[in-house]
């Protein structure tokens, strides 16, 4: 490949590599120094890959207007815990799998679509305003719909608020299922005159966001909420041009032993076919097979599909976004060039905060007891959702600290700054590193590891409790 870019011989290259001691064959993958020394050794000039180079291969051009069809709008499903999240996802999915194969096994693959009137709704399965921001942050505006669950029996709670603000900050538009209809306590009205306080006026208060009343244990008003979303989705008008090379976001991915790494890729605009290659944030591909939310294979996956993909090359996260491109060896240097960015990226970040700064801001407010804690999270949404969610905690004579959240493994100097307030570490969905943990044993740290918000929103509601018991 670098002969061929260079216009020289492989085996000149290969020759010049032996005799830079590298004992390399004509298809060996060698590092970017390495090249860069062959490249000069050559007399040519080194280029690498830029920002505009990655946004000429990955060209957005704008869709001709004659060339868009409707598509299948993407709903999410958020709400206060318990208040029936997964109950109405499997509900709908139970009541109408696309294709009549309700019944049948179904594939959890982190996404499904169901049809309405002949067309299709496409749900994903990954209930939570985490998931949600997590994904925004990393660029993949996914959701068209959301669907915001309160119980009737609960009205609105402190993650239903959070809900809404995620989808108003999203400007995504919103419908109310008003969940838990059949229990005896459950009050709608309730619910609606609630959520006027957080300026989300439904029509049964002569305001435009829809309310339905579902029962999702009695699968009850699951038709009147999916007329609901269609009828939402026709107002939004939403098109993409199945014509044109794929665009989609990774939903869910993860390393299979058997297969290796996958992804859930919900299409967004264009067609995803077996055999495309394709960037997806730091790791490339190319289309080994797809398989659909009903584990069928399928061979092409066209706008607001989800699909599962084989034939990564690596593991990407939620929210990267897919990009089809022309060459293997464009895939590679996209990925190869992103990869190396975040490292700086991670570097600058990790030096942004000298000690000192990070000891005065923790400085704490005497009057008060409080639950110091620091928080490291895999990517910029979920430590914001936490710091957010922690902050709520607590009342006038107890109250959760934030010290530090930010982004990646738990470091050193994490356990330093833990230290020093007597705080615990959380680490979401990221762990210590060697030297962090040693020193997290040595300086008795607690390290505590969760990889869903609610839980670790419930063990310091319990410990910030606890604190507030002892106190008394
Ligand atoms: P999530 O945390 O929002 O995903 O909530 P779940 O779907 O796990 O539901 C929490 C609990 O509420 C479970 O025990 C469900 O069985 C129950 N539940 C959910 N929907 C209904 C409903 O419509 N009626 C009744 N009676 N119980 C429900």
């Amino acid at each position: 490949e670098l002969a061929n870019r260079m216009t020289e011989r492989v085996a000149d290259v290969v020759k010049s590599l032996m005799q830079n001691g590298i004992m390399a064959t004509s298809t060996q993958t060698i590092d970017a120094d390495t090249a860069e020394l062959v490249i000069e050794e050559f007399g040519h000039k080194v280029q690498r890959v830029s920002d505009a180079d990655v946004e000429d291969v990955i060209q957005q051009v704008e869709d001709a207007p004659e060339d868009l069809e409707p598509r299948a709008p993407v709903v999410t499903i958020m709400g206060h815990v318990d208040h029936g999240k997964t109950s109405l996802l499997d509900a709908i999915r139970n009541a109408r799998v696309a294709g009549g194969e309700a019944g049948g096994i179904t594939q959890h693959i982190g996404a499904y679509q169901v049809e309405q009137d002949g067309k299709a709704l496409t749900f994903l399965d990954t209930p939570g305003h985490a998931a949600f921001t997590a994904m925004r942050a990393r660029g993949a505006q996914v959701t068209d719909i959301v669907v915001l669950v309160v119980a009737a029996d609960d009205a609105v709670m402190p993650q239903t608020v959070e809900a809404i603000n995620h989808a108003r900050a999203a400007e995504v538009p919103m419908i109310v299922a008003i969940n838990k209809v059949d229990r005896p306590g459950a009050n709608p009205d309730k619910v609606r005159t609630d959520l006027l306080q957080h300026e989300v006026i439904v029509e049964k208060m002569s305001g435009d966001v829809q309310d339905v009343e579902v029962s999702a244990t009695e699968g009850t008003g699951i038709d009147a909420l999916l007329e609901a979303i269609a009828l939402q989705a026709e107002i939004l008008e939403l098109k993409a041009n199945p014509n044109r090379a794929a665009v989609g976001a990774v939903v869910e991915a993860q390393l299979d032993v058997g297969r290796g790494p996958v992804a859930t890729v919900l299409v967004q605009n264009g067609t995803l076919k077996q055999g495309d290659i394709f960037v997806v944030g730091e790791q490339w591909g190319k289309v080994r097979a797809m398989e659909n939310d009903q584990g069928k294979r399928v061979k092409s996956a066209g706008p607001s599909v989800p699909v599962e993909v084989l034939g990564l090359n690596g593991t990407p996260a939620a929210g990267d976004v897919l990009n089809v491109v022309d060459t293997e060896a464009q895939a590679r240097e996209i990925a190869e060039f992103r990869a190396a960015q975040a490292k700086d990226k991670r570097a600058a970040a990790g030096a942004a905060m000298t000690l000192e700064q990070m000891m005065s801001k923790a400085k704490a407010d005497e009057n008060v007891s409080e639950l110091a804690i620091v928080v490291k999270a895999d990517v910029q949404g979920s430590a914001e959702a936490i710091q957010q969610a922690m902050e709520k905690i607590g009342n006038e004579e107890v109250r959760v600290r934030v010290l530090h959240s930010g982004v990646g493994a738990i470091t050193e100097s994490d356990v330093t700054l833990a230290e020093a307030s007597k705080a615990p570490i959380i680490g979401f969905n990221v762990r210590a590193n060697a030297a962090a943990r040693a020193a997290a044993n040595q300086k008795g740290v607690e390290l505590r590891y969760y990889s869903v918000i609610y839980d670790l929103v419930d063990d310091i509601t319990a410990a910030a409790s606890g604190m507030l018991s002892a106190e008394i």
